[in-house]
């Protein structure tokens, strides 16, 4: 595997980013990929471990840290490093079904794990899955999933995010009949209207959208499922329902004035600005153009509003934290590294776009109150400082602190799944997600399926891709044992 002690011999190298300056003037992505002999030498690094933990995962039970699909990383270093890219996309196809998506966005929980990453040097992974699936499409070795054989089942997955078009895309490889419902007017998700075009270009998200069409998956978009088709007329017409609808219930922060039209949701604000971008709407109700804005909320979300805010020309971005920095080292030990992986992704945004001469982030802050004046527009946070000794554990010090403010952009995380669809299917519940096991993913109702952030609440493109695959297995035994006992 890879080269005898290359990770002695070669570097890590990251994937170079467009300069700073230039990037925050437009939307387009600045990350770019590996050329082939950077990726060969990067996959020369990987060396032969015992157990390839990058693809099995470290840790106890089902949280494993590692590729949550099994990712064949060290077979397809190895292949790289030999120069052998349509081989390695042959490899990497056979475990993921988009790795365009995750070559992209994905925090990499694989080279959290890489044994290297000991040193703070793990192997270039994500950059590597990168490079094969662009080298693969440059290529035109990507082709439509087209089955042998249609089969004469039919199947209707609810929200085409990257759990449902996973799903879509296997079952249709084997030859059901699939319909994407989508309820907005363009299919992708939060793939094209939460995460924003700067850290994944949509024109990716398109291109494979119309090589499923272009191997018979049909999109049905604009129908709000539950409301403008009822449960009886899918349950009518599929032999299998899968529900992936997302966990988009945002949470909010209700302190007096909260009312303020200047006080927005970012996942409001982040798909107005996308489908502003993309000729969708012609104006966004919500803009931080000229505005001093405040984000609470130190997560990735909250980091892709900083990231707009910077690109729509607002006056300044500042964001808030509630919790402190994430420590090197706890106890003397490495602080848990999937945490690290997620904290850098974090920072890519916010720290280093944000600090164009101005302090970008507060740590230990929480809002205490909005400042909104007689007419109902924002001056302002009133926040008092956290004192975090040991990790989370928060006292109140003794110290407020005033933030300037024309709009405040919440990004304080998800409760869950919105509840029209699953009172309209009468779907059961548990912690706002929707109940299914993940032996079966089965819900209680006859025929339906769920899987995505829907039942496992707001997490990552990499988790939706793996349950749609399971989803998928599960739904195609039903549909056929369906219909030959029917
Ligand atoms: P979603 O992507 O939410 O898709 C659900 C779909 O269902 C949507 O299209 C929705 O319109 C549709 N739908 C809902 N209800 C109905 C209905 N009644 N009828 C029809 N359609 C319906 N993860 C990463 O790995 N890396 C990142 O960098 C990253 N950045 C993120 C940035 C933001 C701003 C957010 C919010 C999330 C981010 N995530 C990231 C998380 C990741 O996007 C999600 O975990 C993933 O998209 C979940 O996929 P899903 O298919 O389950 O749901």
């Amino acid at each position: 595997m890879g080269e005898f002690k290359g990770f002695m011999k070669h570097q890590r190298k990251s994937q170079s980013e467009e300069d700073l300056k230039a990037r925050v003037s437009n939307y387009e992505a600045f990350q770019h990929r590996f050329c082939n002999e950077d990726a060969q030498e990067q996959g020369a690094r990987c060396m032969e471990c015992g157990t390839p933990f990058c693809q099995t995962g470290v840790g106890v039970g089902k949280e494993t840290v590692g590729c949550p699909i099994g990712n064949y990383i060290p077979e397809w270093n190895d292949l790289v490093y030999k120069g052998q890219f349509k081989e390695a996309y042959r490899r990497l196809s056979e475990t993921n079904n988009f790795p365009e998506f995750t070559g992209n966005v994905c925090p990499a929980p694989c080279e959290s794990s890489c044994v290297l990453s000991i040193n703070n040097d793990p192997v270039a992974i994500k950059g590597i899955e990168r490079t094969i699936i662009d080298e693969a499409f440059e290529q035109g070795w990507v082709e439509p999933r087209t089955p042998n054989h249609r089969l004469d089942t039919r199947i209707a997955i609810i929200g085409s995010g990257p759990a449902g078009l996973t799903a879509a895309d296997e079952l249709n490889s084997w030859g059901h009949n699939v319909d994407i419902y989508e309820r907005d007017i363009k299919p992708g998700g939060l793939l094209r209207y939460g995460i924003p075009n700067m850290k994944l270009d949509k024109d990716v998200v398109e291109r494979r959208v119309e090589l499923m069409e272009a191997a018979g998956v049909k999109f049905i978009c604009d129908v709000n499922v539950g409301k403008d088709v009822t449960y009886e007329e899918l349950d009518e017409k599929y032999d299998a329902i899968i529900v992936a609808t997302g966990a988009r219930k945002q949470r909010d922060l209700k302190l007096e004035g909260r009312q303020s039209k200047d006080i927005q949701f970012a996942m409001d604000y982040l798909t107005e600005q996308t489908q502003h971008q993309f000729g969708e709407i012609e104006e966004p109700s919500i803009t931080a153009k000229d505005k001093h804005v405040i984000v609470i909320g130190g997560g990735d979300t909250g980091a892709d509003c900083v990231a707009m805010s910077l690109r729509e020309g607002c006056k300044s971005v500042f964001q808030l934290n509630k919790y402190d920095r994430l420590p090197d080292k706890v106890d003397g030990n490495p602080f848990w590294p999937l945490q690290k992986q997620v904290f850098k992704l974090d920072y890519a945004h916010a720290e280093y776009e944000g600090a164009f001469g101005q302090e970008p982030r507060a740590y230990g802050v929480q809002t205490m109150a909005y400042d909104v004046d007689f007419v109902g527009d924002l001056k302002g946070l009133n926040t008092q400082v956290l004192s975090q000794q040991p990790l989370n554990d928060i006292t109140m010090e003794d110290q407020e602190r005033y933030f300037k403010a024309d709009l405040v952009l919440l990004s304080i995380g998800f409760e869950g799944v919105e509840s029209e669809l699953p009172k309209a299917f009468q779907l059961q519940m548990t912690h706002n997600k929707i109940a299914a096991d993940d032996s079966d993913y089965k819900t209680n109702r006859r025929k339906v399926f769920a899987a995505g952030d829907a039942r496992r609440g707001q997490s990552l493109v990499v988790w939706a891709i793996k349950e749609g695959r399971e989803v998928a297995r599960q739904a195609h035994k039903f549909a056929v044992q369906n219909k030959i006992y029917s």
